[in-house]
């Protein structure tokens, strides 16, 4: 193998790890993105349960305030009925008033205690839930930290290979480089080896000539079909 064709190999390989690098740097982004989406939703699943509680108590409160104003009424209605002088048909109504709220009363206190018991189950859930949002964060976190440093050694080793391809091309001449650049720019493997004498890029049949030549150390052989550079192994 000529100098020229393993520089130009050398330069495949590190170009290719080139664009790994690059395509595992996006995946990990993304990885982090949906990491740091997650810790967003599990803080406002969580900030929702304990807004739902603030609304029970709320609503048993309101529930209670009622009960008391219906006691109060009565109290007004009986007050009334054991003072003052007033017709048949009024005490009729008054009486039938506090039969009524009594009754208003009964099955008021019944859903207050029914919501009281629900607050405390709420309540207990609601502990629960901050303990698993603890661990959930703290599991993201780790996630988090471990993407991070997962992209920390990416852009390390893009670097390396940078500082590599740097020093190969100082070596190489600018002819090699500039037929390199513009066969890059269609494959992602611009130098192909002969394999069975067909061209490993195209997977096309190569004629007798190109293989001697290739075989030759007569400058760079292209492959008629890609336009690859060849060489044999
Ligand atoms: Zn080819």
């Amino acid at each position: 193998m000529s100098n020229e064709i393993a520089q130009l190999l050398e330069l495949q390989s590190i170009d290719q790890r080139l664009t790994e690098a690059s395509e595992r740097i996006k995946r990990l982004q993304r990885d982090r993105a949906r990491f740091e989406e997650k810790v967003v939703a599990a803080n406002q699943a969580f900030a929702q349960k304990k807004e739902d509680l603030k609304q029970l108590e709320h609503d048993s409160l309101m529930k209670n305030l009622k009960v008391d104003e219906l006691d109060a009424n009565i109290r007004v209605y009986q007050h009334r009925l054991d003072t003052a002088i007033i017709s048949f048909k009024e005490m009729e109504d008054l009486r039938a008033k506090i039969i009524s709220e009594k009754k208003r009363i009964g099955e008021m206190e019944d859903d207050a205690l029914q919501t009281m018991d629900t607050i405390g189950q709420e309540k207990e859930a609601l502990v629960a839930a901050e303990e698993a949002l603890g661990e959930r964060q703290a599991e993201l976190q780790t996630s988090i930290t471990e993407t991070d440093d997962h992209l920390r050694q990416v852009d390390e080793s893009i670097a390396e290979l940078h500082t590599q391809r740097t020093t190969l091309t100082e070596s190489m001449t600018d002819f090699l480089i500039k037929q390199y650049k513009s066969l890059r720019k269609k494959f992602s493997d611009p130098i192909a080896v002969i394999s069975h004498t067909t061209c490993s890029g195209c997977k096309l049949k190569l004629s007798g000539s190109t293989i001697e030549r290739a075989r030759g150390s007569l400058g760079l052989v292209a492959c008629e079909h890609c336009s690859r550079i060849l060489y044999i192994e």
